[in-house]
């Protein structure tokens, strides 16, 4: 149980759509991940798939800073931040804080679609 991989699952508004999809796609997976997401990500997940997900506060309020804190300590394998490109964010140091601690400390961090299935694929590949 201690030993499945932890996920952390963000997505920007008009993101969230496209990550119900792709969780969709790896409902079989997922269900095998210790999941967390920020509140809104995490709680359409639940609502929407059935997953069970430990939701954060939602990014703009600090989840995306609480995933990055657990991050730093060693707490997250992997995370898959769906961002919008095309939309200012009111939390966007906070985006770039949790993107950062990735690359501090290479954690895989997708923040694309076609990134995203990469990864799940290479987690499946790796259970
Ligand atoms: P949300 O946060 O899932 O609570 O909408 C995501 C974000 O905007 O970082």
């Amino acid at each position: 149980m201690t030993n499945l991989p932890r996920l952390a699952l963000i997505a920007h508004d008009h993101k969230k759509d496209s990550m119900i999809l792709l969780a969709g796609e790896h409902l079989a997976l997922l269900q095998r991940c210790r999941l967390m997401g920020t509140g809104t990500t995490g709680g359409r997940l639940q609502r929407e798939l059935g997953l069970t997900v430990e939701c954060l506060l939602s990014g703009p309020m600090g989840g995306d800073l609480q995933i990055g804190a657990r991050l730093a300590v060693g707490e997250v394998d992997a995370v898959i931040f769906l961002r919008d490109p095309m939309t200012p964010q009111p939390h966007e140091p906070d985006i770039n804080a949790l993107v950062r601690a990735c690359d501090v400390h290479d954690v895989p961090c997708a923040t694309n679609l076609s990134s995203a299935r990469l990864l799940l694929r290479a987690l499946a590949d790796e259970l």
